[in-house]
């Protein structure tokens, strides 16, 4: 018998960062899929390591994901969107979906899918 899963407080929290292979990966396929810019302001993102002592520029690439890990969201692909250092620290935990409204952006489609599939789960 084995013993029952208790998650610790990161993994409560979601706050487990993926593996730097695993996360290389995820910024492969977010390049790919938002073209290599920023899904809120369409402006490019690089991917290169930040100059130590300097704070990380706007467009650095990061992953933002669509639920927010406060409230639980995961770092599968369909929770991700590619976006600059700047966008991702000015939507900071705001709702995707209003924050996508407010900068005029369409969401892709399988985010959308994962997203109104996470909500019917809520509500
Ligand atoms: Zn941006």
């Amino acid at each position: 018998m084995t013993a029952p899963f208790v998650p610790n407080h990161a993994q409560r929290r979601n706050r487990v960062m993926p593996y730097a292979h695993v996360k290389r990966h995820l910024f492969e396929i977010l390049m790919q899929r938002e073209h290599g810019c920023c899904i809120w302001c369409r402006r490019r993102v690089i991917r290169e390591a930040p100059t130590p002592g300097l704070p990380y520029p706007r467009n650095l690439a990061t992953l933002d994901r669509v639920i927010p890990g406060a409230q639980g969201g995961t770092y599968e692909i369909t929770n991700l969107v590619l976006a600059c250092n700047g966008c991702n620290h000015d939507r900071g935990d705001a709702p995707a979906l209003a924050y996508a409204a407010r900068r005029g952006v369409v969401l892709p489609d399988e985010v959308m899918v994962a997203l109104a599939a996470r909500t019917e789960v809520a509500a």
